[in-house]
């Protein structure tokens, strides 16, 4: 079976939090392939503790995808600061005489370092296409444990049935677990020791890009990186869940077009057409109840950092820039893209934002960035297993209320022909429901 087809079977995504299914970006012909271990969502660890403890399954799984690609070279970008994990590669690199194939690419310490584009102009200077991919310009980006789940899934042939992720903020004893996919937040909430507010919020996939998640019934997915426990009313989860009225109306009013939000955006900075500050100017210009159609905003990647960080009056130019986005796409209107003598800003690479000063704007300083792995068997009474954890269509059940079911054995199907993945169940069980949403399967050996 070549490796596209035994990524496919495995129903391997991209686990940094994108989903995009790996058999469909792997399917390609490029001079690069690039790992992306940045990981520069503030407090969350799964990615450096994978570089450290598995650095022989991600070169493996780099050099499986340097091959199918017939790419030149295969190189792993991450932080200085993750001294232990560059050891380790280097080990690795020189045990297997591969330094002509696999380089290492040291980030510095910034956010957001893991925004393909931003990587990809960082680490070789080129500029991916507004509206493009890192395809474009020759190179494929894939997160640390997807190249993991390549490796083992041709190595052992084990499909994607169990996720890394952190668990870190209002917690006793941060974490980062191997969990089988499906498992409720509150399953693992106490591998992390207890739980320091009454009023918990999970930002799931770190801090910036979250969503903030009330619920701890919450299943996890392929695409979950780790939980940042908050409470309800930290500053920072009450600006994160700020209403529409709310943020438009304040930003119309105290607006000031000083255009920070610009001059640090990091899309705008590798020279994409975003300009955060125009689309404040057109919403100044608009009354409140219209939808807000401007091109400015097309290019937003949505990384937080204008509204968490840049602006000066605590607006949320980030909030505005996706309401435009998509009021933009509910009116019909598509924004033709120069892409034509795309230019990075000569400041490009002075104008970046240190992890730790953003750690302190947006009130996280004082929780711990370690997590260490902890390998520890997790046993739920039940899991929920979404049938869309990935970009496209929904995986096609393919067992039945009632069906035992074996770890790893395929419960849905990517739809023929479509964008999708398989899933697996990531329990010996017995499968409890099956609806449009998720396939439920009780643990045999729980007593339910
Ligand atoms: S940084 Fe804030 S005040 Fe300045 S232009 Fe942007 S949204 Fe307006
Ligand atoms: S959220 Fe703000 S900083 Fe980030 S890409 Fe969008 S406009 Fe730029």
């Amino acid at each position: 079976m070549n490796l596209i087809d035994i990524i496919k079977n495995a129903g391997i995504v991209g686990a940094g939090g994108a989903g995009f299914p790996t058999h469909v970006k792997m399917n390609a012909r490029v001079d690069t392939i690039l790992v992306n271990g940045a990981e520069c969502e503030p407090l969350l660890c799964k990615d450096k503790e994978m570089m450290k403890n598995y650095p022989d399954e991600v070169v493996g799984g780099l050099l499986l995808a340097v091959a199918n690609a017939s790419a030149g070279r295969g190189i792993i970008a991450l932080k200085g600061k993750n001294k232990a994990a560059i050891e380790k590669f280097n080990a690795v690199i020189a045990a297997n005489k591969l330094e002509d194939t696999i380089k290492i690419h040291i980030l510095g310490d910034y956010y957001p370092s893991g925004d393909e584009v931003v990587m990809v102009y960082d680490v070789l200077g080129r500029v991916v296409p507004p509206g493009g991919i890192p395809l474009a310009v020759g190179v494929i980006v894939s997160n640390v444990e997807t190249f993991y789940n390549i490796f083992m899934a041709y190595k052992t042939s084990a499909p994607v049935t169990d996720k890394f992720l952190t668990i870190a903020g209002e917690v006793e004893r941060p974490v980062t677990l191997k969990v089988p996919v499906g498992v409720k937040i509150s399953d693992i909430l106490g591998y992390a020791g207890k739980v320091l507010v009454d009023d918990p919020v999970f930002l799931s996939g770190g801090a910036m890009m979250s969503e903030v998640v009330y619920d701890p019934e919450t299943p996890v997915t392929k695409t979950s990186s780790g939980y940042i426990v908050l409470s309800k009313n930290h500053r920072f989860v009450q600006r994160k869940t700020q209403k529409p009225q709310q943020f438009r109306k304040v930003g119309k009013s105290a607006c000031d077009q000083c255009s920070y939000c610009t001059e640090f955006c990091p899309r705008y900075l590798v020279g994409h057409q975003i300009e955060p500050h125009r689309v404040m100017r057109t919403l100044l210009m608009s009354s409140s109840s219209e939808p807000l159609v401007t091109k400015w905003a097309a290019n937003c990647v949505e990384c937080g950092l204008c509204g968490f960080y840049s602006c000066p009056e605590d607006l949320l130019p980030n909030f505005m820039c996706a309401t435009a986005k998509r009021d933009a796409a509910a009116a019909g209107v598509k924004f033709e893209v120069k892409k034509d003598f795309i230019k990075a800003h000569p400041m490009a690479q002075y104008r970046k934002v240190p992890t730790k000063k953003l750690i302190a704007k947006i009130g996280l300083s004082g929780y711990s960035d370690h997590a260490d792995l902890e390998l520890i068997e997790i046993r739920p009474k039940s899991v929920t297993i979404k049938l869309r954890q990935h970009i496209g269509q929904p995986a096609e059940p393919v067992v039945a209320a009632g069906d035992a079911v074996k770890k790893g054995q395929l419960i849905a199907a990517a739809p023929e022909n479509k964008l999708g993945a398989n899933i697996h169940a990531s329990i010996d069980g017995k499968v409890a429901s099956v609806t449009g949403d998720a396939i439920i399967i009780n643990n045999i050996n729980r007593g339910n």
